[in-house]
């Protein structure tokens, strides 16, 4: 017997739920990537993603070699592609994660609509890309929980699935079409400080943080100089690992640290389950409508600076500029220069979050939107009109300036007081400066942020 594992968001061997079954069902597997043109479509292929996306790939094939398989690679709308590989290869059941956005959930009745009329079973498999699927607590009530606080609570007690181990042989049928890996090489556009992709990349990472800078999370998370975070977002979000897995060990490992970091992936669920349930939330606005936002036209200017990195606001600029850099941005720095976008230049969320989604290796619709919504106050904060004031936020979160320092070199030699407003230094000094005035004062900016919320 036969049966085909389609790899999504989920791409590894280790703790992967569809490849077991499909292996303790079946003689021989198919493992399946299909390039769907779609994701391309909606312009969620940007070149930062898709070199991750080529080293995820490129790591799993090699992995499925030592075991004896191979990664199967066709490109066209899935739901054609996987009958089709079913087809070739005789295959009575496809497995699979089930989708956790509107479009995956779109693409797998799709797919069982095919699958359906050649009498080939679609098994689909919860909890592979999320640690709780979405859906699975809810407040009485409600689809879904809109606040986090009392998510975290009850997610924090519910029963995760056992780990499954990567398996040791991978038989796959011979005959299969396939087509080349996508490859890195091919792609223009990067970001030149790039991190490199796949599982067995990841589970180094992790094994790494777990000893030496989950300790010491908690206190260290939010320093912008220090790096203190994992920088595990990108291999979560391709699945190269897996959420499951990560909560237990971190768990397993216990301390303050260990708890913080728990808290940090249970928001990733968090979103997962408000999107799920709302699926409109990708463009409109979550629970407080906000109509008067300044657009394109409007700001162009605004919005340039702000994508360069020349706002005039080191931080703001620091974390501009490494996003550019990197594909990456600290968390507390995507909170700072979301919070200016919206609440001081009050520009249009959907912009930004256009702009992360160009570039974020790690970027998804879920994480992305939503995150950008709670900086905006249209999502799930619930404290909506705090706004963050970048000068406060850097002398707080980068008290000596070496963030800035690493990202903007024109104030390379300011001194730690002036860092993070550099328009206080003397005259003559700041007119050396290749670096810009504010854009815009913060007074100012807030009071049109109130005025253009009523509440003034
Ligand atoms: P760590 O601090 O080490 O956290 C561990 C993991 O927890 C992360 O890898 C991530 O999977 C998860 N996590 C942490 N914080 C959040 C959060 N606020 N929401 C959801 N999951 C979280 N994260 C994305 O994965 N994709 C995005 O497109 C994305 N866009 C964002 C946009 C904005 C405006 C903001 C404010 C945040 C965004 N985030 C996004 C969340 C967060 O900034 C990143 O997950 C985090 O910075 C990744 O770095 P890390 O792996 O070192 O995180």
């Amino acid at each position: 017997t036969r049966a085909v594992v389609l790899f999504t968001s989920d791409l590894r061997l280790h703790d992967h739920p569809p490849l077991r079954a499909a292996l303790a069902a079946a003689d021989e597997v198919v493992p399946l990537f299909v390039r769907d043109p779609g994701v391309r479509a909606a312009g969620f292929d940007a070149p930062n993603r898709s070199a991750f996306l080529a080293d995820c790939l490129a790591d799993l094939d090699a992995s499925l070699r030592r075991r004896g398989g191979r990664l199967i690679v066709r490109s066209g709308p899935v739901a054609r592609e996987v009958g089709a590989v079913a087809a070739e290869c005789d295959a009575t059941e496809v497995h699979m994660a089930a989708a956790v956005t509107g479009y995956g959930h779109r693409r797998e009745e799709r797919l069982r609509g095919r699958l359906d009329a050649h009498g080939v079973a679609l098994h689909v498999h919860d909890a592979v890309i999320t640690a709780v699927e979405p859906g699975r607590v809810t407040p009485s009530g409600s689809d879904h929980y809109a606040v986090f606080t009392p998510y975290f609570r009850r997610w924090s007690a519910e029963p995760l699935r056992e780990v499954c181990p990567a398996p040791r042989t991978v038989r796959v049928p011979d005959g299969v079409r396939g087509e080349p890996l996508p490859s890195r090489d091919a792609l223009s556009g990067l970001s030149p400080g790039l991190p490199a992709g796949g599982e067995k990349a990841g589970r180094e990472r992790f094994s790494r943080w777990v000893r030496s800078g989950m300790p010491a999370y908690e206190e260290r998370h939010d320093d912008l100089a220090d790096d203190a975070t994992s920088r595990l977002s990108p291999f979560l979000h391709f699945g190269a690992l897996s959420a499951t897995e990560l909560v237990r060990r971190a768990r397993a490992h216990g301390g303050p640290g260990a708890e913080a970091f728990v808290r940090q992936l249970c928001w990733r669920d968090f979103h997962h389950q408000v999107l799920a349930a709302r699926p409109e939330a990708s463009t409109r606005d979550y629970r407080t409508r906000h109509d008067r936002w300044r657009g394109e036209a409007e700001a162009a200017e605004d919005i340039a600076a702000w994508r360069e990195g020349r706002t005039g606001y080191p931080v703001v600029d620091a974390a501009m500029r490494q996003l550019r850099h990197e594909g990456w941005m600290h968390n507390r720095a995507r909170l700072l220069v979301a919070s200016f976008l919206t609440k001081t230049l009050y520009v249009d969320w959907r912009i930004g979050a256009r702009h992360f989604l160009g570039l974020l290796v790690d970027g998804d619709v879920v994480n992305n939107q939503l995150n950008w919504q709670w900086a905006a106050g249209t999502g799930t904060d619930t404290r909506p009109h705090r706004v963050l004031n970048p000068v406060v936020q850097g002398r707080r979160f980068d008290p000596r300036g070496a963030y800035v320092r690493r990202w903007v070199p024109e104030l390379r030699d300011v001194e730690d007081r002036f860092v993070h407003e550099p328009w206080r230094l003397p005259e003559d000094r700041r007119a050396r400066l290749d670096y810009p005035e504010p854009l815009i004062g913060l007074s100012e900016g807030l009071a049109r942020f109130a005025h253009a919320r009523g509440r003034d």
